[in-house]
């Protein structure tokens, strides 16, 4: 494996080299009706303690910028309806956000809003309701706050769609007890509809890789009244593929890993297999 510093010159150059069969790529799919969705998810947006799943404001405001010139940015619910259509002409990006960080409320979600950019907001219940930092940040030695109940409330009535991530950012994939998932699953869509009085639509699978998943976390999920649930180990969504699963790519701090992902990188598209959760396109 190649160091980071060298890893990121050579995707420069890979993503500017095959630049021109993307665009070739994307305007056949706008005429065929097969223009993928991109979800992406990002974590916690601020100017102090970076780590690996922060982003500095400037940063993000410049990808949402760069998005928003070219594509067209859509709730969860029109990224269903387009992915369950079988046909989408228009190049769409969704953009969410997992676990609950207070510092995301200080300019990065105000300026989406003040833009009325539509995202989906996914915290972990006990978090929010405890004021406790992740077990994640805590052993990362940055003991980094959780968003209040009083902010997941106000961005409910500022009309952002407030999605579940479990109560204690549980391993999904990791429970084989039926009651144990019931309750992070279910148990978080319940803690967030008393917290905000609407309905919870959406969860999100904390970690999202394909082993952090599993068959009947779907299931419970469903049968819990959920409309979609994200995974997070990268893949487009096309028209025509089971929206129950909406598969997202990271929001990534690297201008070159960001713009390879967003334009569609050929070889991704082809390698990235959907994980086998089972298929509830006929419950749409
Ligand atoms: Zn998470």
């Amino acid at each position: 494996m190649l160091p980071e510093a060298c890893r990121e010159p050579l995707l420069g150059m890979y993503y500017l080299a095959t630049l021109p069969g993307r665009r070739q790529a994307a305007a056949r799919r706008a005429i065929e009706g097969s223009a993928p969705i991109r979800t992406l998810f990002y974590h916690r947006v601020a100017d102090d303690h970076p780590n690996g799943w922060t982003i500095s404001t400037e940063r993000f405001k410049d990808q949402i910028e760069w998005i928003q010139e070219r594509y067209e940015i859509i709730t969860l619910i029109e990224a269903q309806r387009r992915i369950g259509s079988d046909q989408n002409s228009t190049a769409a990006v969704c953009l969410t956000f997992d676990d609950g960080y207070a510092d995301n409320c200080r300019e990065a979600l105000p300026w989406l809003l003040d833009k009325q950019i539509p995202f989906t907001y996914f915290v972990s219940t006990n978090r929010v309701n405890t004021g406790e930092p992740f077990d994640h940040d805590v052993e990362a030695g940055q003991p980094l706050a959780p968003n209040s109940i009083e902010e997941i409330r106000v961005l409910a009535e500022a009309g952002v769609e407030i999605g579940a991530h479990t109560r204690s950012h549980a391993d999904c994939g990791k429970i084989d007890n039926e009651d144990e998932l019931y309750d992070e699953i279910v148990g978080s869509k319940r803690d967030l509809e008393a917290m905000i009085h609407r309905p919870v639509r959406y969860f999100a699978f904390p970690f999202g890789l394909e082993e952090n998943l599993s068959r009947a976390a779907f299931r419970t999920a469903f049968r819990a009244g959920f409309w979609g649930v994200c995974s997070a180990y990268g893949g487009y969504n096309l028209p025509g593929e089971d929206p129950f699963h909406i598969q997202r790519i990271h929001g990534d701090s690297s201008w070159a890993r960001f713009c390879n992902w967003l334009t569609v990188d050929p070889r991704k598209l082809r390698n990235v297999q959907r994980f086998n959760a089972g298929d509830y396109r006929l419950c749409f």
